[in-house]
């Protein structure tokens, strides 16, 4: 597929002094207020692997936040992206419809979960997605209110600032939010009160029953939820805990909106990760994994929901732009025909059982969770529960000096998520997990 041979190679220091040169451009000219999770700048990437300008092939554990699903400049995207740009780059889909924008809502309307009509909008993040799905619940059943969880994460636009859990970095200094929103535990198994086996028992009930008693069933417009949660640390609610939130939810007349940004388009081993439990969302937020790298979002649900909206009540100069458009069709071809799905299955196989290996050895290693290609270690100090993120700061910069790029995650800043490409040769994706495992060893 890609032409980047798939290897582990350190020909300078991580970073390089090319790297380090151009860096320096960078602080120059780039606000100071953007994060860097690995000091190289990047020349080539494909499969697997980044290439810096220093000649380092890094092992990419990260794949853009789970952008990169099918791989960088994966075949039939780069194929569907050169006829697109050839033919026209915009028309603005609100004043001239074009056919890419159509195809890749019909897709979607048959990729997501449900077989009842469905209706999509595209946009272009998914912080814009997610402020679209509750605009249209709010729209929709004229109420105000919307459920969000401890420990989410739902994007950086003053809403969705708003519905993230996390004040720093994410909400520091850029108040005041939205009004009507309104945070309820998360069923988080390792630290709720009482333990695992309590969370399984009790989170559903006394989440519903604060929801009542706190908002009001006939206030709320929404109840939305990552299904495994991303920046918060691969948090995995217990079995029945969103499917008791989807059914209180339809007997309420609430929107039920998952927040599949990151745990969609294959990533968990299934298309979306509320397949798991069977979940159907009445309206599902997309983006990350959709396009192999270009910049889409879509919400996709019930056709009475979408259609609900006044005419020209949604829109954006950008959504859905006709390069995007043809990307994500490439996507979807290369999820499909290569069964991309399978291929995260069998990764979460081969990263499950190293991780569970280092859960054994290690007693830094308080919980190892996620699913398919979606997994996280999270760090404790050995004994008990307590968040360590010095032995994630530890595992990172370890692994990014032996030439592994490696995302932290985490309220407490102490999980590091790991994903990979999902068409990284399984040789590489166990190479890193060497690594990590040697970096574990360290601490
Ligand atoms: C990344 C992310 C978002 C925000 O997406 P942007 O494209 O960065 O706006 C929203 N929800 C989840 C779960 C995410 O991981």
């Amino acid at each position: 597929m890609t032409s980047i041979p798939q290897i582990r190679s350190l020909v300078t220091a991580i970073p390089g002094p090319r790297s380090l040169e151009l860096l320096k451009r960078r602080n120059d000219a780039v606000s100071l207020s953007l994060g860097m999770a690995i000091p190289v700048i990047v020349e080539r990437a494909g499969g697997g692997v980044i290439v810096d300008v220093d000649g380092n092939s890094i092992i990419d554990m990260g794949a853009g936040i789970a952008v990169v699903n099918v791989g960088n400049s994966a075949e039939r995207v780069v194929a569907n992206i050169k006829a697109q740009v050839e033919s026209f780059t915009h028309s603005c889909f609100t004043v001239a419809p074009y056919m890419g924008y159509i195809e890749v809502c019909e897709e979607l309307n048959r990729l997501t979960p449900g077989t009842h009509k469905k209706k999509s909008l595209l946009v272009n993040s998914g912080a814009e997605a997610i402020e679209n799905a509750v605009k249209i619940a709010r729209n929709y059943t004229g109420r105000q209110a919307v459920v969000v969880f401890e420990h989410s994460f739902h994007g950086r636009t003053n809403l969705t600032m708003g519905m993230t859990a996390k004040n720093m970095p994410y909400k520091e200094g850029f108040g005041p939010f939205a009004p009507e929103i309104y945070r309820m535990p998360m069923a988080y198994p390792y630290r709720w009160p009482g333990g695992t086996k309590v969370c399984e028992e009790e989170a559903l009930e006394f989440v519903l029953h604060k929801i009542e008693k706190e908002i009001d069933l006939k206030n709320i417009a929404a109840i939305v939820i990552e299904p495994i949660l991303g920046e918060g640390g691969f948090i995995v609610p217990p079995k029945g805990f969103l499917p008791g939130l989807s059914k209180f939810a339809a007997e309420h007349g609430i929107v039920f909106i998952a927040d599949e940004v990151q745990t969609g388009f294959a990533r968990t081993g299934q298309m979306f990760a509320v397949e798991e439990e069977g979940v159907v969302p009445d309206l599902i937020a997309m983006a990350k994994g959709i396009a192999g790298g270009l910049p889409l979002a879509a919400v996709t649900g019930r056709a009475e929901i979408m259609d609900a909206v006044h005419g020209s009540g949604l829109g954006g100069t950008y959504g859905g732009n006709p390069i995007s458009c043809a990307a994500a069709l490439g996507t979807f071809a290369t999820i499909a025909e290569d069964d991309l799905c399978k291929r995260a299955q069998e990764m979460g196989v081969i990263i499950s059982d190293a991780l569970n290996a280092m859960k054994a050895k290690y007693q830094v290693v308080g919980e190892v969770r996620g699913r398919g290609a979606m997994q996280a270690i999270e760090f404790v100090i050995p004994g008990g529960i307590e968040p360590n993120a010095s032995a994630m700061a530890e595992v990172i910069k370890f692994c990014q000096v032996n030439g592994v790029l490696l995302l932290s995650a985490g309220t407490y800043n102490n999980v590091v998520r790991l994903l990979p490409p999902l068409v990284m040769p399984f040789d590489l994706l166990r190479e890193a997990l060497d690594i990590l495992d040697q970096a574990v060893a360290t601490l």
